[in-house]
């Protein structure tokens, strides 16, 4: 699909989050009309390959190595492993398989164990997508050649909150790892964290960075933080459940064509409150008891809630 390139103002973005919440869906709802099925939601799994003992320092991370969350370190996932859980995906109804490793960037002994990963997970006709941290263009040509379809790298804040939860790396480095995953020809999967203490601010300030990269990320994942005890997040303050439904609203305004995931902390949102993220334009969704290392939505309540909202499942195709 050709991406329409409008360049995002500042005042825009907050003109939308400050209309009237039943003008501001009514909004995003036609935006997500005019570009998909409404009532079609994509499936996605995600496994942790290699778990714990990050060198960076996201301070909401629980595999950082940096704090006390009494994870245990796992090393890298055999690929037969790798493949079993796949295959359960499937079964389950996923389309798409996301598989992420705590790295800073994948070590040269590993990167070879991934690229062959990705090509047996596509070949049992799965969407792809890894996240592994930062890539030189060397890394994303190799996994590019694996046939890989998206790489997620999320830009996780605005540029001014980001020291404020990651100083082991910059705002920079993320864009550059971007920028070599498009040169490649890979589709992005870029979103952020929403409820990290951040002002609305920063949550514009954020939709402003992903909608205005050279070409929108073709996923969007927005994660409600979900604090882990050990790290310095434990004790962020909850989000307001109509500001971030007023985020993914703004999200699927600011980006018609891209898939807006919903992500982290769907476990803590209930039935009505999902309902809303999915009229506000959210079209996919980790299915699953765990997400890495959180918890999230057993899938027989997801089943259950699909069933009762006519959502069915998107198929690979159509993504
Ligand atoms: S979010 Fe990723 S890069 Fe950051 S600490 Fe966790 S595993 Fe490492």
């Amino acid at each position: 699909m050709t991406t329409l390139k409008k360049i995002w103002q500042q005042d825009e973005v907050a003109a939308l989050y400050e209309l009237p919440l039943m003008d501001l869906l009514y909004q995003a709802q036609s935006v997500h009309r005019q570009n998909f099925n409404p009532n079609k939601v994509q499936i996605s799994t995600l496994l942790s390959i290699k778990t714990g003992a990050c060198p960076e320092n996201c301070g909401y991370c629980s595999q950082s190595g940096h704090f006390k969350t009494g994870l245990e370190k796992e090393s890298l996932l055999s690929i037969e492993k790798v493949l079993e859980n796949a295959k359960a995906a499937k079964a389950n109804g996923a389309s798409r398989f996301c598989m992420g490793a705590g790295w800073r960037t994948p070590p040269a002994k590993d990167l070879p164990k991934v690229v062959e990963m990705v090509k047996q997970v596509k070949a049992l006709g799965l969407e792809t997508c890894v996240t592994l941290g930062m890539l030189d263009q060397v890394q994303t040509t190799a996994l590019k050649d694996s046939g890989l379809d998206y790489y997620n790298h999320n830009l996780d804040t605005s540029p001014e909150y980001y020291e404020k939860v990651i100083t082991t790396r910059c705002y920079q480095d993320r864009l550059d790892t971007l920028k070599h995953v498009r040169a490649a020809g890979i589709k992005t999967c870029c979103g952020g964290i929403i409820g990290m203490g951040e002002s609305r601010q920063d949550r514009i300030g954020l939709l402003l960075q992903l909608a205005n990269l050279p070409e929108h990320p073709q996923s969007v994942p927005i994660n409600r933080l979900v604090p882990i005890a050990g790290t310095p997040l434990e004790n962020a303050a909850p989000i307001d459940d109509l500001e971030f439904i007023r985020s993914i609203a703004v999200a699927r305004i600011m980006m018609p064509y891209s898939m807006v995931r919903l992500s982290a902390g769907r476990e803590t949102m209930n039935e009505s409150m999902q309902t809303l993220c999915f009229f506000a334009g959210a079209n996919s969704i980790f299915y699953g008891g765990k997400l890495l290392t959180t918890a999230n939505p057993e899938i027989a309540q997801d089943r259950d809630l699909f069933a009762r909202l006519g959502l069915t499942a998107m198929e690979y195709q159509e993504a």
